[in-house]
């Protein structure tokens, strides 16, 4: 038996781990087309961005966990096709490679960003480590730095290159940042947090394109206004698309992202997928969503391994992630798709505290900024509410005198 895995990111690695330990005693091959052992995202943007982080802590696992759990790498190929009836993924170098069992777990990539002179040198993604790598050599005192999007990733990144010294415009389509993701009194925290730290914001700004120097270099954005605001470098952190196109191509079901169920089943038999790349059903929050976030694709990772161990485990849990920036810790449960009632705890205004977010009379969503224990608590509450209805009262939300864990009790 060999499972194939394809996409060597957070999702295989937990597929893998959780496969090993569940006592599959059978093949595993994975395929990667980035040339790096798995390794994990988040501190790219955070601690590795800074140079506080050493490369080779990024990764998962060294080459000989692979060696010992008899993995087969392949770390620079890319799978290009799926015959589904035949059992094999065709990739570029290696041939067909058979299987019994194929995950696709190939993540997703930064939505292309197509103005004038994007091919300019000095312009960047900030997706893998080899952007961080390229980017870093301009990471200096002095620099001025432009971030397309004012979204989790730019503002990481732009939290980073306050500290390191550089000046920093970040340039967002929406009126507020993290539009897509977060409340408006979020998006206020953050803008006076940057801003604080010297970030200028251009909202509501349409951009027509880069200009450059002679020598090929970005030299500034140019505004739809025809206003010039000069950069020696630009990250683009405008969203990402999911990878799919491997299984759309093979004939998978796919809705903004591979179609899966509970427990990463895809439309063919045999396939599985997990991580970014999914659809997947919620029972607890009642609808499908795709998700791009490392709880996310542990999870899927698991339920995906325990499905081909044969004791499926489905996944349901409250969707959750983080983001750290500057000295803040922030950390969001639950993904309303519709909010009543909101409840303050601690000074909004201050760097700690929580909102907690009901739909009707459902806790559905927390969002905790340097409050550990209320995200923590919070999330087990959402559940509670949303599973078992229970009734969580707004006034121990907001009562400081209450502890976290005392909701629970
Ligand atoms: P990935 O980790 O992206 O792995 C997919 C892999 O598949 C990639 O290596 C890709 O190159 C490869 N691949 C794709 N197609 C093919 C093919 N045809 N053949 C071979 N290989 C292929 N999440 C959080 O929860 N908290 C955070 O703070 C956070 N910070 C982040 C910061 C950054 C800079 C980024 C980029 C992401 C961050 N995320 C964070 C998101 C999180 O990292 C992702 O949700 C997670 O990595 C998804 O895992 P995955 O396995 O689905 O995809």
């Amino acid at each position: 038996m060999t499972v194939l895995i394809i996409g060597a990111g957070q999702a295989a690695m937990q597929t893998i781990q959780s496969l090993r330990q569940g006592g599959y005693a059978g093949g595993i091959t994975l395929v990667g087309d980035e040339g790096f052992l798995p390794y994990q995202r988040p501190p790219l943007s955070k601690a590795y961005l800074s140079g506080k982080m050493e490369r080779d802590r990024l990764f998962f696992k060294p080459q000989s966990f692979f060696d010992d759990n008899n993995v087969a790498l392949h770390l620079d190929a890319r799978a290009e096709e799926i015959d589904v009836t035949g059992g094999t993924v065709i990739c570029n170098g290696l041939g067909a490679l058979a299987f019994d069992t194929l995950v696709l777990a190939t993540g997703s990539r930064p939505r292309p960003l197509p103005l004038p002179n994007r091919a300019l040198s000095g312009i960047f993604d900030l997706r893998g480590m080899g952007d961080i790598d390229a980017i870093q050599p301009h990471f200096q005192a002095g620099k001025s730095l432009a971030i397309i999007g004012g979204g989790y990733i730019g503002l990481e990144a732009a939290a980073v290159a306050a500290q390191s010294g550089l000046s920093v415009n970040v340039f967002e389509a929406a009126p507020r940042l993290l539009a897509r993701v977060a409340e408006p009194e979020i998006s206020d925290f953050f803008h006076r947090l940057h801003s604080d730290n010297g970030v200028q914001f251009h909202l509501e700004s349409q951009i027509a394109g880069f200009t450059g120097a002679q020598n090929g270099g970005i030299t500034g954005i140019e505004m739809a206004s025809g206003d010039i605001i000069a950069a020696d470098l630009a990250i683009v952190g405008i969203g990402i698309l999911p990878n799919i196109e491997l299984a759309e191509a093979a004939g998978l079901a796919i809705d903004n992202g591979i179609l899966v169920d509970e427990c990463g089943r895809t439309s063919a038999e045999n396939i599985y997928a997990a991580g970014d790349c999914t659809q997947h059903p919620n029972d607890l929050l009642g609808r499908r969503m795709r998700l791009e976030s490392v709880p996310n694709a542990i999870e899927q990772g698991k339920a995906v391994a325990s499905a081909i161990l044969g004791n499926p485990a489905p996944y349901h849990q409250v969707p959750w992630f983080w983001s750290d920036q500057y000295d803040i810790k922030l950390q969001i449960a639950g993904v309303p798709d519709k909010i009543d009632n909101k409840v303050l705890r601690g000074d909004g205004n201050g760097h700690s505290f929580a909102w907690f977010y009901f739909t009707g009379d459902r806790l559905t969503g927390v969002t905790a900024v340097n409050r550990p224990a209320e995200f923590m608590a919070g999330r087990q509450l959402i559940e509670k509410s949303l599973r078992d209805g229970l009734a969580v009262s707004s006034d121990n939300l907001r009562d400081e005198t209450i502890k976290p864990k005392q909701w629970l009790t």
